[in-house]
């Protein structure tokens, strides 16, 4: 019997950091995209959407925000 299949993967899982930041879509206004609270967490380092440059589009889920987290996560 081979016990040689130690696991050493267990400092291996990445923990994802956010920060939270405006809504673009709303100006921190609220709506349905920030769930009303006006901001948004993404993934750090925060960075504006590449695909509309902050101005919302289907990518960023209408947050105008790389990366924000999910209701896909
Ligand atoms: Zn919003
Ligand atoms: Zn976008």
């Amino acid at each position: 019997m081979a016990d040689t299949e130690k696991s050493e993967k267990a400092e291996n899982t990445e923990k994802i950091e956010y920060e939270t930041v405006t809504c673009h879509a709303c100006d921190g206004l609220g709506c349905t995209y920030c769930n009303k609270t006006g901001s948004v967490e993404v993934r750090k380092p925060a960075k504006l959407c590449p695909k509309c440059g902050g101005d919302c589009c289907i990518y960023c889920g209408y947050t105008g925000w790389e990366h924000p987290r999910g209701k896909y996560e």
